[in-house]
């Protein structure tokens, strides 16, 4: 028998590829909650970001802060184009948008979860809702023995962690622990950023649609977003995910600069300011400039840097000309603390990837365990890689688990 403990988009595509390959084996999937699917259900803004169109499994790594060399194999094994034709051919076409991420047609996430509970069901799977694996103990003679909530134990050859990431379970980690495995600790990934800059969230709205975003060395360029209590934006959230174990560990207190232009840049930012202070010396600094920015954001950058109404670009000195500069280009917060980003977020940290054999997704540590999707040490960056993950990671171990 093989046993799946959680009922997330991993766990059940395990135990659907399991019973595919190996119809005969008994496959009985745990969930502690009262529902399969929570994640997916509510993913995407209730849209469910499947997967993205990247068809190449080197540049599709690029897109995970941790994992990414290990799923390089994974991917190409099976990847976004098989996920698109596992559901098209279960009836369920997927659509890329144009930045590449790639939702049900139907724009509506149950369509995706409904496609899987109905293959689960056509195939037999036993899924047993409210139905927690209290502890997971290697049996003597060889396989496990799972201990459900109501005290009774049922014996598995194989078992998959699939118990996702820390906002899913915690216990998953400790499961994981127990049989001999390594946590590195979970710290969130996928957030925005809380900045103390009461002239910058009085813009709350105000969206950019390239800056370029950084913390220490690491620089991220996208939209950004002003929020009440910060930023966020697909840069910000980028940022956040390959910045994830630094923020967290300087408490989320650090600085972050941006840079609005980052098409001119620091060095040609000056430049530009004196080209046009030359042609518009007449024009109210606040009331604009070159770069096109939205008006409310330069404006409050032009106060930010000393050149509020009524100084004209004529009367700009050279001090505050540099000034402006390095608020347009070099725009420096404190940030306070990060807000969740309800549309997706993740987990930096994990099960300790060493310890899994990425062919199978067997632990390298007890052999007839296996670990797929967020309770390893993978994220990735929003835009549906990590429901990749979890449908490469389940596959794999699906048929890993059948053919064991
Ligand atoms: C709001 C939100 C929106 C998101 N949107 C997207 C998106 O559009 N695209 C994308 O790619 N990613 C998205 N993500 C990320 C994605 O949802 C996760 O990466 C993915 O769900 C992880 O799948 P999983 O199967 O590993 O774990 P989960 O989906 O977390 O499932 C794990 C399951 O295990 C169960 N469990 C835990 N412990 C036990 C136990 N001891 N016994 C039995 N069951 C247990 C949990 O109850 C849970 O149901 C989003 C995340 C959030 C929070």
């Amino acid at each position: 028998m093989i046993v799946v403990i959680g009922a997330g988009p991993a766990g059940l595509f395990a135990a659907i590829t399991a019973r595919e390959a190996a119809p005969d084996v008994p496959v009985v999937v745990l969930e502690k909650s009262a529902r399969a699917l929570a994640k997916v259900l509510v993913s995407g803004g209730g849209r469910c970001n499947v997967t993205h169109a990247c068809f190449d499994p080197r540049e599709l790594v690029t897109r995970y802060p941790r994992g990414g060399r290990e799923l390089r194999g994974p991917l190409t094994r099976f990847g976004p184009a098989d996920v698109v034709a596992w559901f098209a051919a279960r009836g369920v076409e997927l659509k890329a948008e144009p930045d590449g991420r790639m939702f049900p047609v139907s724009n509506d996430a149950r369509t995706i979860a409904g496609a899987l509970l109905d293959a689960a069901r056509d195939l037999g799977v036993d899924l047993r809702l409210g139905c927690g694996a209290r502890r997971v103990a290697a049996a003597p003679g060889g396989g496990f023995a799972v201990t459900l909530p109501d005290g009774a134990v049922l014996q598995a050859d194989r078992v998959l962690l699939a118990t996702g990431g820390r906002t899913s379970s915690e216990d998953g980690y400790a499961l994981a622990a127990a049989l001999g495995h390594s946590v590195v600790p979970p710290v969130p990934s996928l957030f925005s950023l809380d900045c103390a800059a009461p002239w910058l969230t009085a813009l709350a709205g105000v969206a950019v649609p390239d800056a370029e975003v950084a913390v220490g060395a690491i620089t991220r360029r996208g939209p950004v977003l002003v929020t009440h209590r910060g930023v966020s934006g697909p840069a910000v959230l980028v940022l956040s995910a390959w910045a994830a174990r630094l923020l967290h560990d300087c408490g989320y207190r650090t600085e972050l600069r941006i840079d609005w232009l980052p098409d001119v840049g620091p060095a040609h930012i000056d430049a530009l300011l004196q080209e046009f202070a030359r042609a518009h010396g007449k024009q109210a600094v606040a009331l604009g400039g070159p770069g096109g920015l939205p008006k409310r954001l330069w404006a409050a950058l032009a106060a930010h840097a000393g050149a509020a109404e009524p100084l004209r670009w004529g009367d700009l000195g050279r001090a505050a000309r540099e000034q402006l500069g390095a608020a347009l280009c070099a725009t420096r917060l404190a940030t306070t603390g990060q807000s969740v980003h309800k549309e997706e977020f993740v987990t930096c940290g994990g099960v300790d990837l060493r310890e899994v054999d990425f062919r199978t997704m067997e632990s390298r540590v007890r052999p007839g365990l296996y670990l797929a999707g967020e309770v390893l040490d993978i994220d990735g960056v929003t835009g549906g890689f990590n429901f990749q993950s979890c449908w490469t990671t389940g596959r794999l171990a699906g048929l890993a688990m059948a053919a064991g």
